[in-house]
């Protein structure tokens, strides 16, 4: 990536510096350097020189006294204050060889003017650049001094962006999508003879790390055209006006390049709604209608398109989303089972591999991790290669940094109690099981009772065969029995329960409550919507939309769901008592237990004594 830096905005402000400091040497140095041969002094020492004799020459000006004195044979010039004296003429007669001379302060229309004029205006300049400057940095804004209102955009020019659509594994749909937009910056003539006009922009949608931007810069790669890129919170500026000014210099640098590509990634942060809210975010409304006017005013034929990202498409303004702005809408969603795998085979090309790598498998743990995060499990394995003194990475490289970036590094060092080990053995096996005993539940793939540096003291995997798109109630409930299945062990065997249990608590109660207020799964609601997503790509919180006496009874359903989970969950292990103890105590033996040696145990005949 090259960032171009405008020499000539630099060499500007060097020569504006050397003519401020010359202008103050001229105004205010000189003038002192020349008189420094005057020694100031008071005036009752003038009047007793003038009586002794001594003063040879006077001047008198407005406010000060200008005088020699012979000294040791010398003359020495004195300055002092005029004091009102109105016998002062009469006395510098008296005194004999005395030359007196008035004298009018001396006129210099131009030192005037520039001290008047341009030193503060040229001060005042300078200070407003630093302080915009200064704001600007801390602000995340890209400000350089005497860029007044200047945007510095990032160009990337095509050769460096370097991607193509081969960089960007799965999303075949945004592709296509895309593949328009290419043919269209290669020859624009050929759709301006039929008189078709190209969308300008098209808007990416989907959560944080699924291409987007990669999406963008492989369009670019792909029509070999340069690549503006530049991100909605660069255009948040401190000062009204100066985003839009932005804007304008943006698409004034853009259509100059044309055909090319400006990205402006994050647009949701200058693309909100306007809600005409009293006191609402002047700056951001002015920086989004100056979107909306250059989005119309340039010419689309020119061959400028301009795409956008959001992950919060809901917050987007409607004006951008009419049709000649940002009319086409690209979903990029997180990968499928393919799409992961896709993935991970496309950043594991710039990696050394052993042979045999089994990348479905790795997918298939990998369920709604996105592209950022696969790119970042190869790289971990990579580095866990490199740790561990070999020269390829292998599968185990592979299956450990999923572990990683899903629940931190190893703490092989924590000291926990053999009574706490004991716990967490039962706890994670109470999961495992409770999810084995139930037909809907997703095979265990492994259990572990080294902690993570995310805080996970253990945990129980458990990997579906294929993806899954859907989920039934049966599977949903299930689900749930299987998250209680952690505590119920502990209340079986321990008589107690522990704080280990809060994540489980947590996830089981979110998907009870979205049973029934999304999914109308419970028989007392029906089909009823009683609450909404807000942020569908991130996060996904949701608000009631329902009385509160309606809320009321959604609380009573959502823990009715969970109490029975959990009764089931514990009769479950009731039942397999035996079982539990001697899974148990092979994990506490060995920390790490895969799944199939969790289902040899849970096949294998009871041993004779218990
Ligand atoms: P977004 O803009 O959607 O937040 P980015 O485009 O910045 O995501 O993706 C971040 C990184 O994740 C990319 O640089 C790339 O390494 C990796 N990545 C994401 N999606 C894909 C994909 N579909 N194919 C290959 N790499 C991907
Ligand atoms: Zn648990």
């Amino acid at each position: 990536m090259n960032e171009e830096k405008n020499p000539r905005k630099q060499y500007a402000v060097y020569i504006v510096i050397c003519l401020v400091l010359l202008m103050v040497f001229n105004a205010i140095v000189m003038p002192k350097l020349t008189q420094a041969a005057v020694r100031d002094t008071d005036y009752s020492f003038f009047l007793d020189s003038l009586e002794e004799g001594n003063v040879k020459k006077v001047q008198i000006e407005d406010s000060e006294i200008t005088f020699t004195v012979e000294e040791d044979g010398k003359e020495q010039a004195y300055s002092t204050v005029r004091i009102d004296d109105p016998d002062l003429v009469t006395r510098l007669h008296e005194s004999g060889d005395v030359e007196f001379t008035g004298r009018l302060r001396e006129q210099s229309p131009l030192r005037d003017f520039l001290l008047g004029w341009i030193i503060p205006i040229v001060g005042m300049f300078m200070l407003w650049n630093l302080l915009f400057k200064g704001l600007g940095k801390r602000m995340g804004g890209l400000g350089n001094a005497m860029s007044f209102g200047k945007s510095n955009a990032k160009i990337y020019v095509k050769a460096q962006t370097g991607k193509t659509f081969a960089d960007v594994a799965g999303q075949d749909e945004a592709k296509e999508a895309l593949a328009e937009i290419v043919d269209f910056l290669h020859n624009p003539d050929k759709y301006a003879e039929i008189g078709a006009d190209l969308p300008k922009g098209a808007l990416l949608v989907g959560p944080p790390g699924t291409g987007k931007t990669l999406l963008a810069q492989a369009v670019a790669g792909e029509a070999e055209v340069p690549f503006f890129s530049i991100s909605g919170s660069e255009f948040v500026e401190m000062f009204v006006g100066m985003g839009a000014a932005k804007v304008r210099d943006l698409f004034s640098q853009a259509t100059q390049k044309a055909p090319c590509i400006v990205f402006i990634d994050e647009i949701d942060t200058i693309g909100k709604k306007r809600d005409g809210q009293v006191g609402g975010n002047d700056e951001r409304e002015q920086t989004l209608n100056q979107l909306l006017t250059e989005m119309d005013g340039f010419d689309g034929k020119k061959g400028v398109v301009i795409l956008a990202a959001t992950n919060r498409p809901e917050s987007l303004d409607p004006a951008l989303l009419r049709p000649g702005r940002f009319d086409r809408r690209i979903p990029v969603e997180l990968p499928d089972l393919a799409g992961r795998e896709a993935v991970l085979k496309v950043h594991a090309k710039k990696v050394k591999l052993t042979d045999n790598i089994d990348f479905n498998a790795i997918a298939r743990a990998t369920a709604g991790a996105s592209g950022a995060e696969l790119a970042n499990i190869v790289n971990e394995a990579a580095l866990r290669a490199v740790r561990s003194g070999r020269s390829a990475v292998n599968q185990s490289d592979l299956e450990e940094s999923v572990e990683v970036v899903i629940a931190g590094y190893q703490r092989k060092n924590a000291v926990i109690s053999q009574k706490e080990k004991e716990i967490i053995a039962y706890h994670e096996v109470g999961h495992a099981l409770v999810a084995a005993m139930q037909k809907d539940s997703a095979p265990v793939h492994k259990i572990t009772i080294i902690p993570r540096t995310s805080g996970a003291l253990g945990y129980t995997m458990q990997v579906d065969e294929d993806e899954k798109f859907l989920m039934s109630r049966e599977e949903a409930l299930g689900k749930i029995a299987t998250l209680t299945g952690g505590r119920s062990a502990e209340e079986l065997v321990f008589n107690t329960c522990t704080t280990g249990a809060s994540n489980d608590i947590e996830k089981a109660t979110k998907l009870a409550r979205a049973m029934v207020t999304r999914y109308g799964m419970s028989s007392k609601f029906d089909m009823v919507a009683l609450e909404t997503v807000n942020n569908q790509y991130l996060g996904g919180d949701t608000s009631l939309a329902c009385s509160p006496e309606t809320a009321a009874k959604i609380d009573e359903e959502v823990s009715s769901i969970v109490r029975n989970a959990h009764a089931k969950a514990v009769q479950i292990l009731t039942d397999n008592l035996g079982k539990l103890h001697e899974i148990a105590r092979f994990l506490l033996e060995r920390e790490t237990i895969t799944g199939e040696e969790f289902m040899a145990i849970l096949r294998r005949e009871p041993a004779l004594t218990i």
